[in-house]
Formats: C-alpha cells, structure tokens, sequence
C-alpha cells in the first residue's frame, strides 16, 4: 500500500478544492448527505451538475483519452471524490454507468458499443439502470428467469426486473437474461444493453420505506433487442456481470465511504449543537467514545479503500476481498444513522417539513435509508459467504 501522494497529486487536490468552492451550485451544496435521487426535478439538477463536472473535467478522470476520459489516474478520482465531501457536493448522478458499466464496456464491449456509450454516459447524456435482480433472483443472481429468445438479428425479452433503482428516469439498462434454458444455471445467461424506451417495457414505482421511491418493478413483453447490444459472448454473461459487481462492491464502495465522511462531520457538529444532561452531547464521555469509533471504522474502510486501489493500479482488478468493504461499509453507515437518532431522542423520527424536525428530517431520511445498505450490492449474509469461501478459503456452507 503506497500512503504518499506526489507534489502534482496534492496541486490537483488544491485546484479541485478551488474549483468545487466556485462552482458548486448554492441548491446543491450539502445534498452529498441523505438526499433523494427519485424525485425528478433532483434528478434534472443532477445531470445538469454531472455535465458541468464533466467539462472541467472531472468525471471518468482515470477512464483512457481514447474513451472521452481525462486518462488520469484512479488516485485523481479518488482525491476529487474526498474534495466532493468536503465541499459537500453531491456525486455525479449516471454511478451505475460511470462506476460498473463503463469498466465493463471498456473490458469486454464491442467498438460500436464503447463508441456508442462511453461518450453519453459521462456527459449524462443518457443515465444508466442496471436490470440484474429479480422477484426469485436476487442473492440468487443466478436463478435468474427473464428469457431472451433470438429471432433473426434481435433478441424477444420476456420477464420481470426489480429494485432497479433509476429506471424510471434512465435511458438506457444493462440487463442479465437467460438465453439459454438447458444449460446449468451460471450457464446460458447474456449481458445485454437495453433502450429503456423500447416498445414493450413497464416501469412500476416501488416505494421504499424512506417514503420516496427509488426503485422499481420492470416488466418486460416481447421486447426486441438488436443481437448487437449483447456484451461480451453469448450464454456468457455471468463473467461480464462479475466484473460489473466486482466494480460495485469495490470502487463504488471507496465512493459510498466518502459519502460516509460527509455523515460523520454532520454526526460530530449534531453532537456539538445538541444539548444531553445541560451540555452539548459531544462533551458527553459515551458518545464521544462512540464517535471516536466511528471515526476510527471510517479511516480503516479509506485505508482498505486505498489498498484496493494499489491492486489495481499495479495491474490487478477488483477481486471478492473487495465484499469486505462493503460488508463494514454498510455495518458502519447503519451504526452511524441510528446512534444520530439516539442523540437527537424522540424527535428524530419527524421527517423534513415537519417544523420540529432536527436538520429538517435529514436523520430521519438517512436512518431509514441506510437500512438498504446491509441489502444492496449483496446482502451482508452473502458477502461473508464470499469471504469465508473465496477469500479465507473455509468449507462451503
Ligand atoms: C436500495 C437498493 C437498491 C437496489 N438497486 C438494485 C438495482 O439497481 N438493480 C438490481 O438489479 N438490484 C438492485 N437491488 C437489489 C439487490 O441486489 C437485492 O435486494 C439483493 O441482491 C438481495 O436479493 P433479495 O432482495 O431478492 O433477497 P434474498 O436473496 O431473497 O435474501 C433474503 C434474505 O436471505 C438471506 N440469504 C439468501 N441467500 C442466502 C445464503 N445462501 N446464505 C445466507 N443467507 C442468505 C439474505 O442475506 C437476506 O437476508 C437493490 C436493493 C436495494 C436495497
């Protein structure tokens, strides 16, 4: 693991600080933190504020030139992300397709596919939904039932998709789908890329217990693909999806514990401005302690973070140790929104609107989300099974 950032690195970290003080809209600022991204007017400041990241260039830094992206290094992504927290800036909206699919396009897509996508998902140009789960296919992935059937040079998708978080406002999914039934289930799968405006599509809202709704049901009725969108080879999707979550559960992670920095400064300025036994709760020896600890769990996930990211910058991808951040990640973020709600008391369960609410319902919101946290991305039960397994090396089951 390499801690020292060169002189050019830390110049970078000092122009983004400059840029992000300039540039971040007033509307935006401090929505990093417990925001919705399902309402759709957010959903347009959004791209608007992915678009103008990107022409300072500052989104797909460490995707090649050749890609649209700035050919930089992964550590430039990393900094600019740290500086987004700082300034409290929220993130770029298109995640599933800068963070999973533009890695995967970019190792097995074809070059009309990288010629065709790469360009608009950085510009958010078009947003990304990623059609992986369904109703009996969720830690299961491979049980997955939705049929593609060829007919000429397109594929007839028929089934049902769920929890696909942005599909009601993405243009385009990339979908896992059966192709062939016979063979033995990691088997007969394909990873197909999908116009979210194509005849036949469904999109059900699903509401979260946030109130607000994220995610959604996707029914699929003889939707025809062109066979060209299949990624990688046919009935061999299963790798093209494995490179896909092993971007999820690993960098998308080193991203979401940035977000988990932004909680922890909000967590330590609620404790100073909230009063327990006639003094401000940070003062308190408990909840210090605790803090403390968070604080601690938190620069342990940056440094797991950065040795992930020395693996792959001599070379190597993502592998399944990547499930331990994701599996403390999401242990943390849980801790750290319920013991908010422990220093707030009673009136951290009024939501924003509500004239009492402490930070307008803020706790409220990120305590309920969080609660997704051990699911998505795999379920904390399912990434110990990965590490026992594949990491530590222990008998299956
Ligand atoms: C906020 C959020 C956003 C999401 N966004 C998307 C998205 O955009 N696209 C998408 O495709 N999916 C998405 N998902 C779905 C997510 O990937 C699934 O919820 C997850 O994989 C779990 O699947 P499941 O819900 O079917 O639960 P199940 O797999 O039915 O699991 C139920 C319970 O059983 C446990 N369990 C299951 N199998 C085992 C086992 N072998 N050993 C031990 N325990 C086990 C699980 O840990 C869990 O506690 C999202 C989920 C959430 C919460």
């Amino acid at each position: 693991m390499d801690f020292d950032f060169t002189d050019k690195q830390q110049n970078f970290r000092l122009d983004v600080r400059a840029w992000l003080a300039a540039n971040v809209p007033a509307e935006l600022r401090g929505r990093g933190f417990a925001s919705s991204r399902a309402d759709l007017e957010a959903v347009r400041r959004l791209r608007d504020w992915q678009r103008t990241l990107y022409k300072a260039g500052y989104v797909g830094m460490d995707w090649p030139t050749e890609y649209g992206g700035r050919g930089a290094s992964l550590v430039e992504q990393v900094m600019f992300y740290e500086e987004m927290s700082r300034a409290q800036a929220p993130q770029p909206l298109n995640r599933s397709g800068l963070s999973m699919l533009g890695p995967t396009l970019m190792k097995h897509g074809t070059a009309a596919q990288k010629g065709r996508h790469l360009d608009r998902i950085l510009t958010a140009e078009e947003i990304w939904c990623q059609g992986f789960s369904e109703p009996n296919a969720g830690s299961d992935l491979a049980n997955l039932q939705t049929r593609a059937v060829l007919d000429g040079d397109w594929y007839v998708l028929n089934g049902q998709k769920v929890w696909t978080s942005m599909a009601h406002v993405s243009d385009w999914g990339f979908f896992l789908v059966r192709t062939d039934p016979a063979a033995a289930k990691h088997k007969g799968i394909t990873f197909l890329l999908l116009d979210m405006k194509s005849p036949g599509i469904t999109i059900r809202p699903l509401r979260q217990i946030t109130g607000e709704a994220e995610f959604n049901e996707v029914f699929l009725e003889n939707v025809r693909v062109p066979a060209s969108n299949v990624v990688g080879k046919v009935n061999e999707g299963w790798g093209v999806a494995i490179t896909t979550l092993s971007y999820e559960r690993d960098v998308l992670t080193m991203i979401r514990h940035i977000s988990l920095r932004t909680a922890l400064q909000k967590l330590l300025s609620l404790a100073r401005r909230t009063q327990k036994n006639g003094r401000p709760a940070s003062e308190d020896p408990v909840v210090r302690q605790k803090i403390a600890a968070l604080s601690i769990g938190e620069r342990v996930l940056q440094l797991n973070g950065y040795r992930s990211l020395t693996k792959i910058l001599r070379g190597g991808a993502p592998g399944p140790e990547g499930s331990t951040s994701k599996l403390f990640w999401s242990q943390l973020d849980q801790e750290l929104a319920e013991f908010a709600t422990e220093i707030i008391g009673p009136y951290s369960q009024l939501k924003a609107g509500s004239a009492m609410a402490p930070d307008d319902g803020e706790w409220e919101f990120y305590c309920l989300l969080a609660r997704g946290s051990g699911i998505r991305a795999g379920t904390t039960e399912i990434l110990r099974n990965i590490l026992g397994e594949r990491v530590l090396g222990l008998p299956k089951d």
